[in-house]
C-alpha cells in the first residue's frame, strides 16, 4: 500500500495554486476589489473555505454546469452543498418562481401553495402537520424551543460532531470524553454544557445514560452523519434511538436537510424511521430560501394546547419572510416536479458509477482509501476503514490532501464540496462527467504516488 509523501504533496499543491491564480485573472481582480467592501473579501464567511487563494466568482449556471467570470465551465459536484441539489435553475420549477415573482412574493399571508405543500410534504414523510421556515437552521431552532417548550426540559442532545446549521446549542464537542465549546465557534452565549449533552453516534449505552437523567428534550440527530463525511447507523441503531427515546419521554428530531439525497422521502422514508419531528431544508425549494418542519398528531396537540395567539409572534419562532408566497411557490414546483421518484432513479446509480470509478483508482494506484454513498451523495476517506462515528471521523481529516485534490479539481474543470471529500450528483449529471471525474481523480493522485 502507498503513503504520501508530504514534500511531494507540498511542492504539487504549490504548482496547482500558481496554477489556480494564472487562470482566473479576473476572479482574483474581483477578490481585490470586494477586499474594500466585504468583509475577508466574500458576502458570508464561508465563501473563504475554497481551495484557491481566492473564490471563483460565479457568472450563471444551469442544471449540473456553472460558468464562472473568466470564461470557465465546470461540474459542480458541490452544487450549493446541496442547496442545489436538484440542479440549477430547474425548469420544472423556475416557470413557477418566475410566475410568482411577477404577482407579488411577500405578504405574511397564506396562498393556495402552502396548503398543497403542507397535503404533499404530509404525504411523503407520513407526519401530518408542519410549518415553514427559510433556512434548515432555522428550522431546527423552531423544533428545539417547541421540544423544550411543550416538554418543559433544559437540554438537548447531539452527535459528537453534527452540524445542524449556526443552531447555538449545538456547537460542543467531545475531546477524550469531555464536551466543550466546538473549536472555532464565534462567541457562544452560554457554555454549550449547559443547553446540551453530546455522546457519539452509534453509542447506544452513552446514549442510554446520557438520557437517563429525564432532563433533555430531544434528541436532534441526522439519521446518516453526512457533515463530517457520510456516516452510516450501524444495524439496530435506529431502532435502539426510538425506543430510548419514547422510554425516557425524549423527543426525536430527525433532520434530513442533507440526507434527502437518499430518496423522495429522505432516509425516514427510505428506512421506516419514525421520528416526532423532521426537518427540511436547501433543496426542497430548489434553492430559493425554504425550509419545513414536521410533527406528529400528538405533538402538534401539545404544542397547539401550550401556545396561544399572543405568542405567535413574539415568541421566538417564526420569521417576518417566512413562509412567504415565493418559498411556497417554489415548494412545491419543486416537489411536484423535481425531486420526484424519478429524480432519484436518474442520479443514484450515477453516484454508484462515482463509486466504482474512485474504487478501481484507488484499487489500481494501492491506496487505503475507501468511498462511501448514500443516495445520490457520494464520498472519498483517506481510510481504509469507515469511521464509526463523529470522533473517528474528524481523526482521519487531512486538510492538506483535500486541499490538493479539491485544486486539482478545480483547475480540470470539477468543484468539490469544500468541507471534506464529498460530490452530489444532479439529474443534468452525465455518465460521460462521471467518468471526466474518475479520470481527473487518478491524475491527481497519480501525481502523488507514481
Ligand atoms: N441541517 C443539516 C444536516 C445541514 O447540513 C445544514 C447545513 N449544512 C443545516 C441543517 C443548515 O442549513 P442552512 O445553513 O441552510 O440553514
Amino acid at each position: 500500500m502507498h503513503t504520501i509523501d508530504r514534500a511531494r504533496l507540498a511542492d504539487r499543491l504549490a504548482a496547482e495554486e500558481q496554477r489556480f491564480v494564472a487562470e482566473h485573472p479576473r476572479s482574483r481582480q474581483l477578490f481585490e476589489r470586494a477586499q474594500r467592501s466585504l468583509l475577508a473579501g466574500v458576502p458570508m464567511s464561508w465563501m473563504v473555505r475554497w481551495a484557491g487563494p481566492f473564490p471563483v466568482f460565479v457568472r450563471d449556471a444551469a442544471g449540473a454546469h456553472f460558468t464562472d467570470v473568466d470564461g470557465h465551465r465546470y461540474l459542480d459536484l458541490c452544487l450549493g452543498d446541496t442547496g442545489a441539489m436538484t440542479g440549477h435553475a430547474p425548469a420544472a420549477a423556475v416557470g413557477a418562481i418566475v410566475d410568482r415573482v411577477r404577482r407579488g412574493v411577500t405578504y405574511m399571508l397564506p396562498t393556495e401553495d402552502a396548503v398543497v405543500v403542507g397535503e404533499e410534504l404530509a404525504r411523503r414523510f407520513g407526519l401530518p402537520y408542519w410549518q415553514v421556515a427559510l433556512t434548515a437552521t432555522d428550522a431546527n431552532r423552531f423544533a428545539i424551543r417547541l421540544a423544550r417548550h411543550i416538554t418543559g426540559r433544559p437540554r438537548i442532545l447531539v452527535f459528537n460532531w453534527c452540524y445542524h446549521g449556526t443552531v447555538d446549542e449545538t456547537f460542543i464537542t467531545l475531546t477524550d470524553g469531555v464536551a466543550s465549546p466546538r473549536h472555532a465557534s464565534v462567541g457562544p452565549p452560554v457554555d454549550p454544557n449547559l443547553t446540551t449533552r453530546v455522546v457519539e453516534f452509534n453509542d447506544v449505552p452513552a446514549l442510554e445514560a446520557a438520557l437517563a437523567p429525564g432532563d433533555v428534550a430531544c434528541v436532534l440527530a441526522e439519521p446518516a452523519m453526512t457533515n463530517v463525511g457520510i456516516i452510516h447507523p450501524e444495524p439496530g441503531y435506529h431502532r435502539a434511538l426510538r425506543e430510548i427515546t419514547r422510554r425516557t419521554g425524549t423527543l426525536l428530531i430527525i433532520d434530513e436537510t442533507h440526507t434527502i439525497c437518499a430518496g423522495p422521502g429522505g432516509y425516514t422514508g427510505a428506512h421506516g424511521l419514525e421520528p416526532d419531528v423532521l426537518v427540511l431544508g436547501k433543496p426542497i425549494a430548489s434553492g430559493i430560501p425554504a425550509a419545513a418542519y414536521g410533527f406528529t398528531s400528538e405533538l402538534a396537540a401539545r404544542i397547539q394546547a401550550r401556545l396561544t395567539v399572543e405568542e405567535a409572534d413574539t415568541g421566538g419562532i417564526g420569521g417576518t419572510l417566512a413562509g412567504n408566497a415565493l418559498s411556497l411557490a417554489a415548494m412545491r414546483a419543486t416537489l411536484e416536479h423535481v425531486l420526484t421518484p424519478a429524480f432519484f432513479e436518474r442520479t443514484i446509480p450515477l453516484a454508484e458509477r462515482f463509486a466504482q470509478g474512485v474504487e478501481s483508482v484507488v484499487g489500481e494506484l494501492g491506496l487505503p482509501w475507501i468511498v462511501k454513498r448514500l443516495g445520490c451523495r457520494v464520498e472519498y476517506w483517506f481510510r481504509a476503514q469507515p469511521p464509526r462515528n463523529g470522533g473517528e471521523a474528524a481523526a482521519a481529516a487531512d486538510p492538506v490532501l483535500d486541499r490538493y485534490m479539491h485544486l486539482c479539481a478545480l483547475n480540470r474543470g470539477i468543484l468539490m464540496t469544500p468541507f471534506h471529500n464529498m460530490a452530489l450528483i444532479a439529474p443534468d449529471t452525465t455518465e460521460a462527467d462521471i467518468d471526466h471525474h474518475t479520470a481527473v481523480f487518478r491524475e491527481s493522485v497519480a501525481a502523488l504516488v507514481e
